[in-house]
């Protein structure tokens, strides 16, 4: 195993026959929450994702628009896929396409290894080819076509004929690795997550396993087989190649040695070819299999999968632009259950970004950072113990608690109650404001020492709040630190360690705060 401080999360990297929707976002996003906050507990963090460029797809997609397949992925990279990573603010570290040549070459490695260890043989193959899926369908696997398809079979997902292929292909002896994989699901329980997923995979691996075709003879983009060079490998293959051909496979091995076994973050759709397909391959090279595979829900709109073909797709900016890339990042994350499938509305996003973020968190930080300017001068006021009450030492134990929570929370993947954990902690300290009216407490001289002991405990627990956020909405959390005057007193925001985030004196006193402008300003949703 590498060193347990080692944190390598992966995405799936995405097709680039189309432009994202807030599906691929929400993978986006929740891949870049894990990350920091790993990173900001000390860990070894690196987050890697990327684009899937060869097929049959793209080259078909790429020729009725009438440019070569390799200027049409360029052309979706450049103006769609990399700013997508702005647009959401994704802190990733690497950033891998098939194209590039050092992924070619590591993969041209990987089939001349697994075709020297006999794992891969030559043969006949005659099936049902999807070119959606990018994948032979088994009869079984294929639904009644509707409407201009009525009379046919079609392919469950993509509503669409499928195409009969007969082709002499080289096999991946995926049969062989039965056992081994049943195995692996059982000594490693979390191997594949949540539960639901796991189960189904199990199922499937138990029915059987057929050996794999991995390359195609007919007119196709992708790279050629080692030692055939009249065959392409097959998409899926090779894709699934590119977590370990970016972390230095066959040319780092140091680098290698540090980063793998990634976690594999999926759609619940692919989590076949990461669970079997993809450990049964590094297997066969001698390779460790990932140390997770963990696959989220859908996300649904009107109670449909978002995708492009069922003309639900929502562009990510369509969202930033009237809520900001921290709103976006929080809302998918807190809404909607990490691993189950989630509905997304406009009306649940706008009231929850009113209610949470700009009368919540927004509200709480501003009359913190103002109430010290105006009774403190501005100054974080010291504490004398005498001052210290019971209600005190319950927002404490609150902050100890939650942030406890939030940790073992994100330890398990559950981000959703890792924000319902730091969610407690503003609504505590909104309540603990509301029933010590330190603006009362303002016109009593003599209680100037319990004005500074309520203002500091506010002011420490929205500290903790930003530390806490950071992770999720960094641009906020950013600007609430600076105010703070956390960078200059405790150094900078994503240098705070997560898992000491609750501490009931972990703001220093003495030195001012500056203005603070809203986090979350009001939007008109008209
Ligand atoms: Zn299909």
């Amino acid at each position: 195993m590498s060193e347990p401080s080692s944190f390598f999360i992966a995405t799936p990297i995405f097709y680039v026959n189309d432009v994202p929707h807030i599906g691929h976002g929400y993978t986006q996003v929740a891949a870049d929450v894990l990350a920091r906050w790993n990173r900001q507990n000390g860990k070894d963090a690196w987050m890697l994702t990327g684009t899937d460029e060869h097929g049959q797809k793209i080259l078909r997609t790429a020729m009725a628009n009438g440019v070569e397949p390799q200027q049409w992925a360029d052309n979706l990279v450049e103006k769609a896929w990399l700013p997508l990573l702005e647009t959401l603010d994704i802190a990733n570290d690497d950033f891998i396409r098939t194209t590039d040549p050092r992924h070619e070459q590591a993969v041209q490695k990987f089939l001349t290894l697994l075709h020297d260890r006999g794992f891969i043989y030559q043969g006949d193959y005659e099936g049902f080819y999807c070119v959606g899926c990018e994948e032979y369908k088994q009869l079984s696997d294929l639904v009644d076509g509707e409407g201009e398809f009525e009379g046919q079979k079609v392919c469950p997902s993509h509503g669409r004929p499928v195409e009969v292929l007969k082709e002499n292909n080289y096999f991946f002896t995926l049969s062989h690795f039965q056992d081994r994989l049943l195995e692996l699901y059982r000594e490693q329980p979390d191997f594949i997550q949540p539960e639901s997923v796991r189960n189904e995979i199990i199922a499937f691996v138990t029915r059987g396993l057929d050996d794999l075709s991995i390359s195609r003879a007919q007119l196709d983009w992708g790279i050629e087989l080692p030692f055939d060079k009249d065959h392409v490998t097959y998409v899926w293959f090779e894709a699934l190649l590119n977590y370990i051909t970016a972390t230095g496979w066959g040319s780092d091995e140091q680098e290698f040695e540090r980063r793998w076994p990634a976690i594999q973050l999926v759609g619940k759709d692919i989590a076949r070819f990461h669970a079997v397909i993809w450990p049964a391959m590094l297997m066969a090279a001698g390779l460790q299999p990932p140390r997770r595979v963990f696959a989220h829900g859908w996300l649904l709109v009107g109670g449909e999968k978002m995708s492009k073909t069922k003309l639900t797709g929502i562009a990510p900016n369509d969202i930033t632009d009237v809520f900001g890339s921290d709103a976006f990042r929080y809302y998918f994350l807190r809404a909607i259950t990490f691993g189950a499938d989630g509905s997304f509305s406009w009306e649940d996003l706008a009231a929850r970004y009113e209610a949470e973020l700009a009368n919540g968190f927004g509200n709480l930080s501003s009359r913190v950072v103002s109430m010290i300017t105006r009774y403190f001068d501005g100054v974080v006021p010291e504490v004398a113990q005498s001052d210290l009450s019971d209600a005190e030492r319950h927002i404490h134990d609150v902050l100890a608690e939650q942030t406890a929570r939030a940790n073992a929370a994100m330890d398990r993947f559950m981000v959703h109650e890792a924000l319902a954990a730091i969610w407690v902690i503003v609504d505590e300290l909104n309540g603990y404001l509301t029933e010590q009216q330190p603006w009362v407490v303002a016109k009593d001289e003599a209680a100037r020492g319990r004005l500074a002991a309520v203002l500091y405990t506010a002011a420490n627990g929205v500290r903790a709040l930003a530390v806490l956020y950071s992770p999720v909405m960094p641009n906020a959390c950013g600007l609430l630190w600076s105010a703070l005057g956390g960078t200059r007193v405790l150094g900078e925001l994503d240098q705070q360690l997560l898992s000491a985030a609750g501490a009931a004196e972990g703001l220093p006193t003495g030195h001012s705060v500056g203005a603070l402008e809203p986090l979350f300003p009001r939007i008109d949703t008209e």
